[in-house]
């Protein structure tokens, strides 16, 4: 049984701090949202009062927040009395951040970690909410391999894979490279099931043709974008809930400027990122599942 402090219980720290409650380990939990801190009480969680007051005691500290800057914040910004959080962590603390984020920025929150004699990982995750609710996320770890072998136990309660990708700032590379093959793939997958919906075809019919097919992929066999074709996705919940288009627009983004920083070319990436800002901006769509880019291409029978 290791204690754990989390800090941020959005769509994914809710069910993963959830899933480390079921596994036996004792939990501090904070989120600004008073509301998601509920839940996790009333499960036998902790609530703690602000971040700081969460990593009180813990063995590992774990935090799921929304982008760079959260993270950032949340480590690195001074409070009243002028202590970061990290200056307030426990040198025994295994600190693991899951949010998906610059590189840059997880070493800058790394390296800060690394002078105050804190051990950090970078471990965003992929998977989905579903992946989350059910333990089955794939961990993608940048920072030492001792470190990691520490945080085995407790990322094997949350997930099914962890895979070591280098340093620390390597968990994110990787984490965004996947992430535009998604955005790439997911756009893909709603462009055919509109084109054969547009010609005659059944929307449900044709995702099981293609899945079977050479254009299978894993939008067509566990995100099936389009309404009312699979059960317990987005697509069949309004867009509601999921993998907002709003942090899949910042992915893309960390891919951009990944790809700009070394001179790659990335040219699939830049125009699923435009058609994401389209969506977002045509639709209102920044809140709902990145799966709603099915919208752009049309009327949905
Ligand atoms: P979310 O917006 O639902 O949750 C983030 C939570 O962080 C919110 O509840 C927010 O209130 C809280 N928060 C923000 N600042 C805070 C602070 N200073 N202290 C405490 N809490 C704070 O986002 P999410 O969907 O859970 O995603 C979290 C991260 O995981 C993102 O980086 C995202 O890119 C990544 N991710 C999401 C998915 C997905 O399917 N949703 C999949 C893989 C990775």
């Amino acid at each position: 049984m290791t204690g754990i402090g989390f800090v941020g219980l959005g769509n994914m720290g809710g069910p993963m701090a959830s899933n480390l409650l079921k596994a036996g380990h004792t939990l501090r939990v904070f989120d600004i949202v008073e509301a998601l801190v509920r839940p996790l009480a009333e499960s036998g969680a902790t609530p703690a009062a602000s971040a700081a007051d969460a990593v009180r005691g813990v063995d590992v500290l774990i935090s799921m927040l929304p982008a760079s800057r959260h993270v950032e914040a949340l480590y690195l910004e001074e409070d009243a009395s002028g202590r970061s959080l990290l200056d307030q962590v426990d040198r025994k603390t295994l600190v693991i951040d899951c949010s998906t984020i610059a590189p840059a920025s997880a070493r800058r929150v790394a390296e800060a970690a690394h002078t105050r004699g804190v051990t950090m990982l970078d471990a965003p995750v992929s998977g989905g909410t579903a992946g989350a609710a059910n333990a089955t996320l794939t961990f993608i770890v940048g920072g030492e391999a001792a470190a990691l072998e520490r945080a085995r136990p407790v990322l094997n309660a949350m997930g099914a894979n962890v895979f070591h990708a280098g340093a620390s700032g390597a968990g994110q590379v990787a984490k965004i490279c996947n992430n535009m093959l998604l955005a790439v793939h997911m756009t893909g997958t709603a462009e055919a099931l509109a084109l054969g919906v547009a010609n005659g075809l059944d929307p449900g019919a044709l995702s099981e043709i293609m899945k079977r097919s050479s254009g299978g992929n894993w939008s067509l066999e566990r995100y099936n974008p389009y309404p009312g074709v699979m059960d317990g996705v987005p697509a069949s919940r309004d867009y509601q809930g999921g993998f907002l288009v709003d942090l899949m627009i910042k992915d893309l983004g960390l891919a951009m400027e990944a790809a700009e920083a070394t001179g790659s070319a990335t040219p699939m990436g830049s125009l699923a990122r435009s058609l994401y800002r389209l969506l977002e901006r045509q639709h209102d769509a920044g809140r709902l599942d990145f799966s709603s880019i099915q919208k752009l291409f049309g009327r949905q029978s």
